[in-house]
């Protein structure tokens, strides 16, 4: 993509009323735009990430068998009172909206109401399970601290799975391979030295649950890490009796800030006993379905990539989220002039189309500025590599090569370059 083609223009400074760094870094450079308290719109450059995000872990949910559709975000009342979950005093984050009937509707927060009642069309025998089923879909809470920009956003993104399985045993097995699943996806985007799975409390139907806690001091959780079997258990549920059942003390653990970046939960009979989802067994007994709920939320990950990875000149991706491998900045020939003399930027261009034609998507800064601030913009806006096209590089036969995450510059000529962009 040419810089002059993109609308957006990095900015020295964020909105007054945003306190978030990852928000702040994410609007100076483009990525987001807020339109209000809690509520970001995605830009070119940031909707790139939130759908290399989306496609590694629909790529994981795939692989364990989920079958992928799309709920409604407006959601009948009459399904949530099934649950007793209609109630603003059981759940305080609800939208709620009047159809022109004067009937109320909601905006769904999450989806195990709507999915159950749906699944029922289609659950009837044995045959019929397992089943996993996924989306990914805008979620609405009325969250009443909305002071960690994209990481805990009013309006958000959510990939939501929902299992459906035989009995606790068939449960318990998926829960483990989407667990597996989950540490795969943290650790392809980047956030897998830092994210702990965490023990946590697991409602009616399970001892515990089990939250994705990634190390940072933007997040709002408390939690305890074993540094050696790299898992942690949260503030809220840490006791005794934990510390026994994981077979660790006390002194082996340290207490750090962590935010909640993924979370699985067993759901048991919960929800199926309340919309009636049974199957009829192979000797013709009826059964009720056994649920499980495992969600992320494909921007909080974006946010707390900004948070964990960013340096003090600005966001630094890693390469597999990153919206384009490579920036490549063209510092226009001293010598250029109006009959169009101008080496570099004639070899600038051979060569966005020579990597187009690898595959290799580049960010190319074509614009008429100057080189301190083409840098400056690249720093902030964080591909993993920076390439520049100059005289100077004519001369040495190569290309200028930066590595955004170690600062390292090397001479590259095209082909080296090309292995370097396509690993
Ligand atoms: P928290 O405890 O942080 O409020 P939660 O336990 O309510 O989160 P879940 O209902 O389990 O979150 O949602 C699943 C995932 O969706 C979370 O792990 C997180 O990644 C994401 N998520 C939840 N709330 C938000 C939000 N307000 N903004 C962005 N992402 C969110
Ligand atoms: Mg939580």
């Amino acid at each position: 993509m040419r810089q002059t083609e993109l609308f957006t223009k990095t900015r020295k400074e964020a909105p007054k009323d945003e306190v978030a760094r990852n928000a702040e870094l994410l609007i100076r450079a483009g990525y987001v735009y807020k339109e209000m308290a809690g509520v970001y719109a995605y830009l070119p450059l940031g909707l790139r990430v939130i759908e290399n995000i989306v496609g590694i872990i629909r790529e994981e949910m795939d692989a364990i068998g989920g079958v992928e559709v799309s709920l409604t975000a407006l959601q009948d009342k009459k399904t949530w009172e099934r649950t007793g979950r209609w109630s603003d005093d059981v759940v305080d984050n609800w939208f709620k909206t009047k159809l022109k009937s004067g009937a109320e509707a909601g905006l769904g927060f999450t989806h195990e109401e709507p999915l159950t009642a749906l699944m029922k069309d289609f659950i009837h025998s044995y045959r019929d399970l397992p089943r996993y089923v996924y989306q990914f879909q805008t979620k609405f809470r009325n969250e009443d601290r909305a002071k960690s920009g994209i990481m805990r956003a009013r309006e958000f993104l959510m990939k939501d799975l929902y299992s459906f399985s035989l009995d606790a045993k068939a449960h318990e097995h998926f829960y483990e391979k989407a667990k597996q699943a989950y540490v795969n996806i943290f650790s392809r985007v980047g956030l897998g030295d830092r994210t702990y799975v965490t023990f946590a409390s697991g409602g009616s139907f399970s001892k515990y649950s089990h939250e994705f806690q990634t190390v940072t001091d933007a997040g709002e959780d408390t939690i305890y890490v074993h540094e050696k079997k790299k898992i942690a258990i949260n503030k809220e549920v840490m006791t005794d009796e934990v510390l026994a059942d994981l077979g660790v003390t006390r002194a082996d653990l340290i207490e750090k800030r962590a935010v909640e970046v993924g979370n699985i939960f067993s759901l048991g009979t919960r929800f199926s006993d309340a919309f009636e989802l049974a199957y009829v067994d192979e000797k013709g007994e009826k059964k009720p379905v056994i649920m499980g709920s495992y969600g992320i939320g494909p921007g909080r990950v974006m946010g707390t990539i900004v948070e964990t990875l960013s340096d003090e000149n600005g966001i630094v991706w890693p390469k597999a989220v990153a919206p384009f491998k490579a920036h490549l900045i063209v510092l226009d020939s001293k010598d250029a002039d109006a009959t169009g003399r101008n080496p570099a930027r004639k070899e600038a261009e051979r060569l966005y189309a020579a990597l187009a034609t690898q595959g290799i998507e580049v960010l190319y800064d074509d614009r008429e500025a100057r080189p301190g601030e083409k840098f400056a913009d690249a720093d902030l806006m964080g591909m993993p590599y920076r390439i520049v096209v100059s005289d100077k590089t004519l001369a040495s036969g190569g290309y200028e090569v930066k590595h955004r995450a170690t600062g390292k510059t090397e001479q590259l000529a095209e082909k080296a370059l090309i292995d370097r962009l396509g690993k």
